[in-house]
């Protein structure tokens, strides 16, 4: 019979896990209550004693809870194991001890049973972990023994004595002790509270441990341990999978202690099933009813004696992303939670791991530098130093790694045709960042660790390894690592369980999730990613394809506004028809098109080379092209002639674009569903600027209806990203229908600061806690987020009806959708690789709400 146990079961920090046992993982930690639910399902567990935090903590004050009463607990002659209980598994904790009570009585006794070896392995395990946790012995004490059998047993033991000058202790409950002294202390040491604030635990975790007693695992059947799941960790697919030792098979097999027995079926020997199918049949039972009830895929710990099951633990099967995505779903399909419960699970940011290629959590990575991850995924090339090799490499269908200092527009046909985007500087909102996260493209800037030898076409990494124009590497945009070679990759897992679970996310949703798309290749992403429309559709990068470079150079060159004109007339058609293919594939959904923005110098080319080509065709000599060249340049673009101001004093270029929207909304209103095109205008900080505009985009309006004799609609908007915009929204507003939030310029303008040099100081600014996050990435809610919110409140207050949104890249961002959606608005519009984690994120949000409210 066992001991009644009412010390124990008095005492409420030394407590027997019983199915009523008042046990919470607040108090005893999430393996202490899995293990009382487990008790609670009748599951085989063994007899277990768990030691709440505030026990544990005592025991590491120096204050040993009544051990004889914890030992009553447990058969005589049970050994027992100790394993940590923190309240979230993820904290970690010491390492478990198992065997605890071996001694020299109990290895004859086994070894009677299980043979004198194996006894002997058993043992010297035991005193070598109880000599490095315990005794705190260097682990180079036990180099030299030689065998783990009787005699690597009679060495480990004399080493032992040798090294403490004290008999390896033989009492089953001096043994406890020592090893809850020390794991209640390495809780507190300095390396494991850093490992676990770094894991989101707070300063004061509290540990508990568990005390359980040990299955000997020994007998004429079938006895061996393991760890069963039902489901394969690294996809989520349903999949038995696991290890299994058998010490019988074992032993009969090769006259030793251990050996594998696979569960699954494997050329290397039996499985479980075959040589215990009844103990097989319960475990899969066992797993499936921890399962549904735990309402999680859980691994099952186990051991098998004489052919009977019995569960040591239950812990959170550990699982990729795409893993965690599945198990999630099919939980929430097979009815087991609900699928609000499924949305909520998934780290939003987690899904740019199953929209792109990874670099295989098993592979080996040769890391030369870390810049900042700037736009998700992975790919493998050789790196090539401009935009003409990039086009070359991928015509002869070599993939390819584009290597600049910085990009410019100039680059964006070489993006393209490259896999993946490495520069020197930038930051999360520069020119490659966006234009890599818009084109999927894995993306690392800022790698200014590395030296960019772009004349020799060459890079030389911190360690003084170079790389050569061809030399193949790696970019890991998720982790922002730039890899030596080709490690192996994951493919994404866009599959029907993904489109279950963004199904159920828009379910929930109350802010609409719009993309920034500027080509027909990135609507038809945001169409495939289920985005609500376009929210900013960049038309500069529509005026570098091929063809249409040397027009807007003519146009920017053309002397009067009438050359002008007649320059623009020929990028009239073009523009149209990019519109028209936008409008045909959005079907109707709002497409929200900004006019031009950057300035025009941009346009211009900057080598000698460039220069007298645009001269010969411009049938001028270089030198005047250096001139007007020269004469453009600004010692500060970002701030100079640009968007609206653009707008206002060369506005043929605006009139041209108004009437190539209006003319493709008449065209693609044809035959589909009726198209209302949103114009936005951008840069803008003054509300004369806006009448000076609108007037003009009105009487185009007018004259294209007039023209074709058919009326249409359409919104005319403002891009807000000025703060001067946001504090006089009041007057701007009642011009407009919308008014989009471009917070990257609002970002940079707030701060006065580059969001192309950003990237340089960012790492120390945040590492010493200037900033808390990257701005340019998480949009600053105490300085940006509040001229938003006067922006917002302005702008309503004098045009209740207006829609508002946020353009900027934090639109993909879940913190920062957290403010848009506090703030009311319409919606938030982001790189279309981005639109699934926006998705979900303002799901989650909602949830959140309704169940807080
Ligand atoms: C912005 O400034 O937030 C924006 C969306 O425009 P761009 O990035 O093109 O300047
Ligand atoms: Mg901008």
């Amino acid at each position: 019979m066992k001991p009644k146990g009412a010390a124990v079961q008095n005492n409420p920090h030394t407590t027997l896990v019983t199915p009523d046992a008042p046990i919470a993982a607040n108090t005893h930690g999430g393996r202490a209550k899995c293990l009382q639910r487990l008790v609670r399902l009748d599951l085989p567990v063994p007899r277990t004693v768990a030691l709440s935090f505030d026990a544990v903590q005592r025991i590491a004050d120096g204050e040993l809870p009544d051990i004889s009463a914890v030992l009553e607990q447990f058969d005589s002659s049970a050994l027992l194991c100790v394993r940590p209980s923190s309240e979230d598994p993820d904290w970690g904790g010491p390492g478990a001890v198992l065997n605890i009570g071996m001694n020299d009585a109990r290895y004859v006794e086994l070894s009677d049973k299980m043979g004198a070896e194996a006894a002997a392995a058993l043992y010297l395990r035991f005193v070598q972990s109880y000599a490095i946790h315990v005794a705190r012995l260097d682990p180079d004490v036990f180099d030299d023994i030689e065998g783990d059998g009787r005699s690597g047993l009679r060495q480990t033991l004399r080493a032992y004595e040798d090294e403490t000058d004290e008999e390896f202790p033989q009492d089953r409950g001096e043994q406890l002790i020592g090893v809850l002294r020390s794991m209640a202390r390495a809780w507190d040491g300095t390396s494991a509270r850093l490992l676990r604030q770094a894991k989101g635990a707070p300063a004061d975790a509290g540990l508990g441990l568990v005390i359980q007693e040990m299955i000997p695992g020994v007998g004429q059947g079938e006895c061996g341990s393991g760890v069963l799941q039902l489901v394969d960790p690294t996809t989520g697919l349903p999949q038995i999978t696991g290890r299994y030792l058998s010490q019988s098979q074992g032993r009969d097999a090769l006259g030793e202690g251990v050996s594998a027995l696979y569960l699954e079926k494997d050329p290397r020997g039996p499985s479980l099933e075959d040589v215990a199918p009844q103990a097989f049949a319960d475990l899969k039972a066992h797993a499936a009813l921890m399962r549904k009830k735990l309402r999680e895929e859980m691994q099952v710990e186990f051991v098998i004696e004489n052919g009977t099951v019995h569960i040591l633990d239950g812990v959170r099967v550990p699982r990729s992303a795409r893993a965690a995505m599945r198990i999630a779903v099919r939980l929430a399909e097979d009815g087991i939670i609900p699928p609000q419960e499924a949305v909520m699970r998934i780290d939003p940011h987690s899904l740019n791991e199953l929209l792109h290629r990874q670099v295989h959590p098993e592979a080996e990575r040769d890391v030369l530098t870390t810049g900042i991850g700037a736009s998700p995924g992975a790919a493998s090339g050789r790196i090539v130093f401009t935009s003409a090799e990039a086009q070359a490499s991928a015509a002869r269908g070599e993939p390819c790694i584009l290597v600049r200092r910085e990009t410019s527009p100039e680059d964006v046909r070489g993006m393209h045709a490259a896999v993946a985007v490495l520069t020197e500087k930038g930051g999360m909102t520069s020119h490659a960042a966006v234009i890599g996260r818009g084109l999927g493209l894995p993306c690392i800037v800022g790698a200014s660790e590395m030296r960019f030898q772009t004349k020799k076409k060459q890079l030389v990494a911190p360690d003084g390894r170079v790389f050569k124009t061809g030399d193949i590497l790696t970019i890991d945009g998720t982790s922002g690592q730039v890899l030596a070679g080709q490690p192996a990759m994951l493919e994404p897992a866009l599959d029907d369980c993904f489109q279950t679970l963004m199904g159920w996310a828009d379910a929930e949703r109350d802010i609409a999730i719009r993309a920034n798309a500027d080509t027909p290749a990135d609507a038809q992403v945001a169409r495939r990613f289920q985005a609500e429309g376009i929210g900013l559709c960049r038309t500069e990068h529509m005026f570098f394809e091929p063809g249409r470079l040397i027009v807007m150079r003519e146009m920017i060159f053309a002397e009067t506004p009438a050359g002008r004109a007649a320059v623009l007339e020929r990028l009239l058609p073009m523009q149209r028809d990019d519109f028209v293919q936008l409008f045909e594939i959005m079907e109707g959904q709002p497409v929200c098109i900004r006019l031009f923005d950057p300035p025009l110098h941009e346009f211009l080319p900057t080598t000698r080379s460039g220069q007298r080509e645009l001269a010969e065709a411009l049938d001028l000599p270089v030198s005047d092209v250096e001139r007007r060249v020269e004469a453009m340049s600004e010692y500060n673009p970002m701030l100079g002639l640009r968007g609206v101001r653009l707008g206002v004093t060369v506005p043929e270029i605006y009139d041209m674009q108004a009437r190539a929207i209006f003319e493709a909304t008449l065209e693609a209103s044809k035959n589909g569903a009726p198209v209302v095109p949103e114009v936005m205008i951008p840069l803008v900080s003054a509300k004369r600027e806006v009448e000076l505009v609108k007037a003009r985009i009105d009487s185009v309006a007018a004259a294209v209806a007039a023209e074709r004799g058919q009326d249409f609609e359409y919104r005319l908007g403002v891009m807000v990203e000025t703060p001067r915009a946001c504090l006089r929204a009041e007057e701007i507003a009642p011009h407009v229908s919308f008014l989009s939030f471009g917070t990257n310029d609002l970002t940079q303008m707030t701060y006065g600061l580059s969001r192309d040099d950003a990237g340089r100081f960012m790492s120390a600014y945040v590492q010493q806690g200037v900033f808390s996050e990257d701005p340019f990435h998480v949009l600053d809610a105490d300085g940006v987020g509040e001229l938003l919110k006067l922006g917002a409140e302005r702008g309503r207050a004098a045009r209740p009806d207006v829609t508002l949104s946020v353009c900027g890249e934090h639109g993909g961002n879940p913190e920062s959708i957290a403010l848009c959606r506090d703030l009311g608005f319409d919606y938030v519009s982001c790189s279309p690789f981005r639109v699934p984690v926006a998705r979900l994120a303002s799901a989650q949000l909602a949830i959140a709400s309704k169940l807080g409210g």
